[in-house]
């Protein structure tokens, strides 16, 4: 669906208060109520002289002609009160998504003008609470207000009535600085800079510059006619908790009801988790699954944490909570990858004690036992040896190359790690030449001994996971 091609377009712009209008008092900048009056004044906000040829009522403005033959008309709809947005909550968002749904039959589309601090959170809740949206609904405000000399208001609010009295984008959208971003994908980056916020996993869904380009592959295409629906009944009781390096996994206790957010902004993902949670439809029945799924989506990261720093006592609580420890998390590794990884002889024991599979490979190819090779954790390969853990064809074929490396190094360690996870230490290096040539061209003595001590006695080959 392209450009709207009706000659008049009708809009509701809702005003929810924010730094757009304020007035400072006291000095002290507090929600200012009369934006419509103001817009009134503003020849880029209202052709006079048209609205009175129309007989538009006093609450109602009309754009001064973007292209011919179509006028975009507005009524600005003030609530009381006004808020700053770092007041609202989903109660007030939920109100909007209500106001909107009154007056959905009367226009073609909608602003929300709202204060920037809880716009993304604001847009990400209207996007799970507004359901088969088939018009255009346009957050914006802005970092400075409207009577300054210098601000972004006129501009955001002109972007954010063009775009929605021209195009039908059936989405709840953001439109700031010019670019139109989907709402549940943004988030705020900066309250200085008139840039405020971005879209970091996806691009706009239009730009407006010397002309507008819109991006409709990415438009949300509105199916059928179904009406719409407004999912007021969202759950207040939910929490983001940010997952940072080093978090203890006891402090993310899967028992307590957390979902992995993957690439979902912090907004939407507390949005997502109200809106579900919240969802009349869900029996006691639904509820216990959806906890249960958001459990098993959480154990893989949490037991791979606890697993890498050794932390037995959050594997047993996991484990013991019927959560499955062979789990892989994002980047397919599982537990006892993490466990090998971080050198953790303790964690590896209980994983094997619980069943896990000795020979898992992550997204990569990589299996524990080469993560633990590449580690030098000696403790870890034998542990795993004598699981039954071997390298594939594929590692001991390209191990010869990494062996010289290691025998020019004077790497003995390394040497020793291969040898005990079964590599054979004469495998040729790319040029052809052995581990021992190397370490003997290269003068590394103790290297030499010891691969010579090899050749002469328990042999280059290690010994198999029997004899471990
Ligand atoms: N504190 C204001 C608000 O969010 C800031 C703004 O609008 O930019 O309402």
């Amino acid at each position: 669906m392209a450009r709207a091609l009706e000659p008049q377009r009708r809009l509701l712009a809702v005003y929810t208060g924010g730094t757009i209008g304020m007035r400072s008092e006291q000095g002290v900048l507090v929600p200012g109520s009369g934006l419509a009056a103001v817009l009134r004044s503003l020849p880029m906000f209202h052709d006079e002289e048209y609205a009175r040829a129309c007989g538009l009522p006093e609450d109602t403005l009309v754009l001064p002609p973007a292209i011919p033959d179509q006028r975009v008309i507005y009524t600005v709809l003030e609530c009381q009160p006004l808020f700053d947005s770092s007041d609202m909550t989903i109660t007030e968002w939920v109100q909007i998504a209500q106001t909107i749904e009154r007056h959905y039959g009367q226009y073609d589309g909608f602003v929300v003008i709202h204060g920037t601090d809880t716009m993304a959170f604001a847009a990400s809740v209207l996007s799970f609470v507004l359901e088969n949206l088939q018009k255009t609904v346009i957050l914006t405000g802005a970092q400075v207000p409207i009577h300054a000399l210098w601000n972004d208001s006129r501009e955001n609010l002109l972007g954010a009535l063009l775009m929605a009295g021209q195009y039908v984008i059936p989405e709840v959208c953001l439109f700031f600085q010019n670019q139109l971003f989907r709402g549940n994908r943004v988030t705020k980056v900066d309250s200085r800079r008139f840039a405020a916020f971005c879209s970091p996993h996806l691009p706009p869904l239009a730009v407006m510059g010397t002309d507008v380009t819109i991006n409709w592959e990415l438009v949300r295409k509105a199916r059928g006619k179904a009406q719409l629906v407004v999912h007021s009944s969202m759950e207040r009781d939910v929490g983001l908790l940010r997952l940072y390096p080093g978090i203890p996994a006891a402090l993310a206790m899967a028992g307590a009801g957390i979902v992995s957010g993957f690439d979902m902004t912090s907004e939407a993902a507390l949005a997502k988790l109200s809106y579900v949670l919240g969802h009349p439809g869900l029996t006691p029945d639904d509820r216990k699954e959806e906890a249960d799924a958001i459990r098993e989506a959480l154990v893989p990261s949490l037991a791979c944490a606890a697993a890498h720093a050794g932390d037995l006592e959050v594997l047993q609580a996991l484990g013991d909570l019927g959560s499955d420890l062979s789990l892989e998390s994002f980047n397919g590794q599982t537990p006892l990858h993490a466990a090998a990884r971080g050198g953790q002889p303790g964690a590896v024991t209980m994983l094997l004690r619980r069943g896990v599979d000795v020979d898992p490979r992550d997204e990569d190819g990589l299996s524990p036992l080469l993560l633990a090779v590449k580690g030098r954790h000696r403790g870890v390969i034998e542990l795993l040896r004598a699981a039954g853990a071997c390298l594939s064809l594929q590692e001991l074929e390209d191990a010869g190359t990494e062996l010289c490396r290691l025998a020019a190094r004077a790497d003995l360690e390394g040497l020793q790690s291969w040898w005990q996870a079964g590599a054979d230490l004469s495998s040729p290096g790319y040029d052809g030449r052995s581990a021992l040539l190397v370490a003997e061209a290269a003068g590394n003595l103790e290297v030499v001994t010891f691969l010579q001590n090899l050749k002469g006695g328990a042999g280059v080959q290690a010994p198999g996971p029997a004899t471990l």
